[in-house]
């Protein structure tokens, strides 16, 4: 589909008697709520073809020779249009549910109305009160297992929307639309706040810090963050719930002759004694090691022993294997052996 089919009026939610007014709002509320610097991820790719899908549209229908070019271009293709929606109309009436509709007449003044509805453009004649605040955002914050143990302070880089410099936020700079904010009259600030994140938080916490959201219009009061908790695995600690997890490589002799050894914890490496005779995979379990918990304790730290063997083995090293091998041991291999017949 070429450029010159697009319906401009259905991007701007707005009928083909819309006055020149109606275009400019509909733009700009539309192009705040598409505006690219406002959105990341996946959803930003998508509005930034809406907005520019929407730009298109507005050039054209901002300007009057342009508009009466389109109208006699397009006005085939759209009159087929309109009857199909009047008809789509006629069709919701007989199910009783466009009474409401209905009374927007003919021409498509119901879609603009939903857009108003949608975009909440009554938003500066509140009846109910139930606009009194400005918009809540919401983010993600990342913090480590550290600062879990710890707590931490995070700086948190919010977007908002901000009068634009360039045209002082009248969208428009010498009658021509203005290129800085394509018109909106608003451009995308970032503003860093901090945020306190206490000790023993668990992974996908939603946090609510109030007033700290989109601000209201005429000195309403701000909206709320919501902040998303995610806690970074570990290099050497997993978490599972309040407890931390780790490996701990040991020597073969470590493990059957007992030993004592430095291990790391969250804070500070501590010693630790390998009790003789400890089995590959047993757990030794540091208590208080752990992460805090939420009423005011400390999970503990969990270390599996995984017995890993030396990658060079000295001749006198060789003499101690074959004095050991001598000796009965019982078959290592006969319990996956018997368990291969159940597989
Ligand atoms: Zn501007």
């Amino acid at each position: 589909m070429g450029s010159t089919t697009r319906d401009y009026y259905r991007i701007l939610g707005l009928s083909r008697a819309a006055s020149p007014d109606d275009i400019k709002k509909a733009f700009r509320r539309l192009a705040r709520q598409y505006h690219p610097d406002l959105h990341s991820g996946a959803a930003k790719s998508e509005m930034e073809r809406k907005f520019k899908e929407l730009n298109e549209a507005y050039e054209v229908l901002s300007d009057p020779e342009k508009r009466k070019q389109y109208d006699q271009r397009s006005s085939s293709t759209a009159w087929s249009r309109s009857e199909t929606h009047t008809k789509s109309r006629a069709k919701s009436d007989d199910f009783g549910f466009a009474g409401r509709q209905t009374q927007t007449g003919f021409g498509g003044g119901g879609f603009a109305d939903f857009f108003e509805n949608l975009f909440g453009e009554q938003r500066q004649s509140p009846p109910s009160g139930f606009n009194e605040q400005g918009e809540d955002v919401e983010t993600t914050v990342e913090v480590s297992l550290r600062d879990v143990y710890w707590g931490v302070t995070k700086r948190v880089s919010l977007l908002e929307p901000a009068p634009c410099a360039t045209c002082g936020g009248s969208g428009s700079l010498r009658g021509r639309i203005c290129h800085a904010c394509f018109g909106t009259g608003a451009r995308a600030e970032s503003r860093v706040i901090e945020v306190k994140i206490p000790a023993g938080i668990q992974d996908g916490t939603k946090m609510r810090v109030a007033g700290k959201g989109r601000p209201g219009g005429d000195g309403r009061k701000r909206g709320d963050l919501y902040l998303h908790v995610k806690i970074k695995p570990g290099k050497v600690f997993h978490r599972e719930g309040d407890d931390l997890h780790a490996i701990l490589p040991v020597w073969p002799w470590e493990a059957a002759l007992g030993a004592e050894v430095t291990v790391p914890t969250l804070t500070q490496p501590v010693r630790v004694k390998i009790p003789p005779g400890s089995a590959a995979e047993s757990k030794l379990r540091l208590k208080g090691k752990g992460l805090p918990t939420a009423s005011g304790g400390q999970g503990d730290l969990l270390l599996t022993l995984q017995i890993i063997m030396p990658r060079v083995i000295s001749d006198e090293a060789r003499d101690l294997y074959r004095q050991l091998a001598r000796q009965s041991h019982p078959d290592p291999r006969s319990e996956i052996i018997a368990k291969a017949q159940q597989d």
